[in-house]
């Protein structure tokens, strides 16, 4: 039977295909497929890697001092009977032999069919036994982890089975997947980065979430909270992801389908037309030169990046290289390398790399989000305030960017500042970074400083950022979730958060003109930069430099080859005053809106 599941809509495009569920703890074992002709192989090492947990929990057992608690020995039985459970054994290789799914996916697909059915029991002992399943996945995970694999993916992350705008071409899987989880932490996110999954969705998440972030920049589909959807649907159902409207259709019926395929189409065809807008330069109608550039989180996106046609990267996402490490974070040199690959994958163009910006919904790793789940961490040690509690760490990544310089134009980005403190402690840690590259003879480069305004007090400092820095970037997803007290990440309180609040639009206005009155550069990196029906706007308010994902680069450019710049300042101005400046904005949203100028 046909449903819906709504939610919000975080990436453009429509993708059908078969629900994958993944529970976010298993979210970071690889998903890849192997070649068929490794099947035997795979299960194979399926099966060594349960017969060496079953050893292991037959060692402990027989280890067990004789005083050890009753329970102990009982639970261990559990555990060795749940790995011979031949629901999960079959399963396992019906995974592997039937669709071709590496060994570590084959068992965690699995695991969350079982899962389910513990869920639906009556019997509250039997229900329970589902954490104990869970345990037992979780050793064969961690096993297989420390044995690599003989089975190499098919493919860099599962070419030759392409994806054209969410379908699979292959002759044995014909079968495009879509990803249902009740969250993906943006390092997991990260690592799906290249992987097969047509779309996605999750329970929880707002629209500036760095989980929606990272979607975003993969240019698929997604869809976020969805509250339940990874209790409604089953693994295996088709779903249809619609990223335009944020509703997710299960089990469509086959009208249904024809009618979304047919939007996919008209998706790919218009893709193909702002293609076509690659080589223009970003020039209004009236001859403002407009500077659109990339939001990256890893050296490979400049590839993206130069292919949509950026004229640089506004902002790198350095705490990407951080992410997902179990804490080991990158030394100077792998940062050095990392940063440099950037430096170099921009071919000459200047690349503005922010420091790293760690904390609230951008844990260093799953344990830290769940220990932090009882403070706000969006208020707590986050961003340069982690950088300035830890000097070692801060200065370590102040020398790698420093060095990259030496390689080609490179801006140096600070998160998250708001007081003058703060501003005076990074200058000093710059100095003590170039201090040291001196005294070694390391080389390194100049770099233009700049800091991110995403909290109102920074927006409200103007002159003592411009003081400091050479120029400014303004941060709107967390200028608007601090600006109105909204959490950027909670779903439930998604409907405040608006990029339209005339608090909103006063500071990001008073900025962009503080900067252009002093001559100094501004941009903006949030997701307010990607977004079309915010860009004649922010043109009208005298943006000239716009940072996002590269893959909306060619709509918003769009956008710019139409504007008349002048004209729209005059509208802009109208809409800064007005009580409801959202109806000015989106004309269609309300009957008593003033439309924006013909030609602007
Ligand atoms: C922002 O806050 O707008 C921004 C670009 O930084 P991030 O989304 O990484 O917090
Ligand atoms: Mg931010």
């Amino acid at each position: 039977m046909t449903f819906s599941v709504h939610g919000l809509a975080v990436s453009r495009g429509i993708a059908i295909g078969r629900a994958v569920l993944v529970a976010s703890s298993r979210a970071d074992v690889a998903h890849y497929f192997i070649d068929p002709a490794k099947t035997l192989e795979e299960i194979t090492r399926a099966r060594v890697a349960r017969n060496a947990v079953a050893e292991e929990i037959t060692r402990l057992q027989q280890e067990l001092p004789p005083d050890a608690p009753h329970e102990l020995a009982a639970l261990l039985d559990v555990h060795l009977m749940l790995l011979q459970d031949e629901q999960l054994i079959s399963g396992v290789k019906h995974w592997i032999a039937e669709r071709h799914y590496n060994a570590e996916w084959a068992l965690a697909t699995q695991y969350e069919i079982i899962a389910r059915q513990f869920d639906d029991m009556e019997d509250e002992y039997l229900r329970e036994r589902k954490a104990d399943l869970e345990q037992v996945v979780e050793r064969i995970l961690r096993y297989m982890k420390g044995v690599a694999s003989p089975v190499q993916p098919v493919g860099p992350a599962g070419a030759g089975r392409k994806l054209s705008q969410g379908l699979l071409l292959d002759d044995t899987m014909d079968v495009p997947l879509v990803l249902i989880a009740h969250d993906i932490s943006p390092a997991d996110m990260l690592q799906f980065k290249q992987s097969l999954f047509a779309g996605f969705a999750t329970d929880v998440g707002g629209k500036t979430s760095h989980t929606a972030i990272v979607a975003r920049s993969m240019d698929i589909p997604a869809v976020v909270g969805a509250r339940s959807a990874s209790q409604l649907i089953e693994q295996d159902d088709w779903v249809i992801i619609d990223g335009d409207a944020g509703v997710l259709i299960v089990d469509p019926s086959p009208i249904i389908l024809a009618e979304y395929g047919f939007k996919q189409r008209q998706g790919e065809l218009e893709r193909e037309r702002l293609n076509r807008l690659k080589h223009t330069p970003a020039v209004t109608i009236d001859g403002q030169r407009v500077e659109l550039l990339a939001n990256i989180e890893m050296p490979e996106d400049t590839v993206g990046a130069v292919n949509a046609g950026a004229v640089g990267v506004g902002l790198f996402r350095s705490e990407f290289l951080f992410m997902g490490r179990n804490g080991d974070l990158p030394d100077e040199d792998e940062q050095y390398q990392a940063y440099r690959q950037a430096v170099e994958g921009m071919q000459g163009l200047p690349v503005t790399i922010r420091t790293v910006d760690v904390g609230a919904d951008k844990p260093l790793d799953r344990l830290d989000k769940a220990q932090d789940s009882h403070l706000n961490p969006a208020l707590g040690l986050r961003a340069i305030r982690w950088s300035l509690a830890d000097p070692p760490m801060f200065l370590t990544q102040l020398r790698a960017i420093l060095r990259a310089a030496a390689h080609g134009q490179v801006n140096l980005l600070v998160p998250m500042l708001a007081h003058g403190t703060e501003i005076r402690q990074t200058m000093a840690m710059i100095d003590h970074a170039r201090a040291t590259l001196d005294n070694k003879g390391t080389p390194y480069g100049p770099v233009r400083l700049g800091a991110m305004i995403e909290i109102p007090a920074a927006a409200l400092s103007l002159k003592l950022f411009l003081k400091y820095f050479d120029f400014l970037s303004i941060g709107t997803n967390d200028l608007i979730q601090y600006t109105l007290a909204i959490d950027r990440a909670d779903e439930s309180v998604a409907h405040l958060y608006d990029p339209c609040h005339p608090a909103v639009l006063r500071l990001v206005a008073d900025t962009i003109a503080e900067c252009n009155a002093q001559g100094k550069g501004v941009s903006v990196c949030g997701e307010m930069a990607g977004d079309v029906g915010m860009t004649r706007l922010l043109l009208g308010l005298g943006l000239r430099s716009f940072s996002m994902h590269p893959s909306r680069i060619l709509a918003v450019k769009q956008q710019i080859l139409r504007a008349d710049a002048g004209k729209l300042s005059v509208w802009a101005a109208q809409v800064l005053d007005a009580e409801d400046p959202a109806s000015l904005i989106n004309p269609a949203s309300s009957p008593t809106s003033v439309p924006v100028p013909a030609n602007a």
